[in-house]
């Protein structure tokens, strides 16, 4: 579950977090609009960015979204929370 958020490189393998990735140089950014064209049903609000790996240079693309996360910010520390009860 907490490799989903990781950001891996396809060439080398090296992960990043969310925050780690979108320090990394840019390389291109396409708009929801532009992936639309090309990808069916592609959610609203949705763009990707590719940026430059820090260790082989590869492009590693990642969806990024613009839409508000206040309420999935509440959700997820929910989870958290519970998780540790598990873990007691
Ligand atoms: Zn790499």
């Amino acid at each position: 579950m907490r490799d989903r958020k990781r950001i891996h490189c396809k060439k080398c393998g090296q992960a990043y977090s969310k925050i780690a990735w979108s320090l990394l140089p840019i390389v291109e950014s396409v708009g929801a609009t532009e992936v639309r064209a090309i990808v069916r049903g592609w959610p609203d609000g949705t763009s990707v960015e590719v940026r430059r790996c820090r260790r082989c240079r590869e492009s590693i693309p990642a969806m990024v979204t613009s839409a508000p996360v206040a309420s999935g910010g509440a959700g997820a520390g929910v989870a958290r929370k519970s998780r540790l009860q598990l873990v007691r």
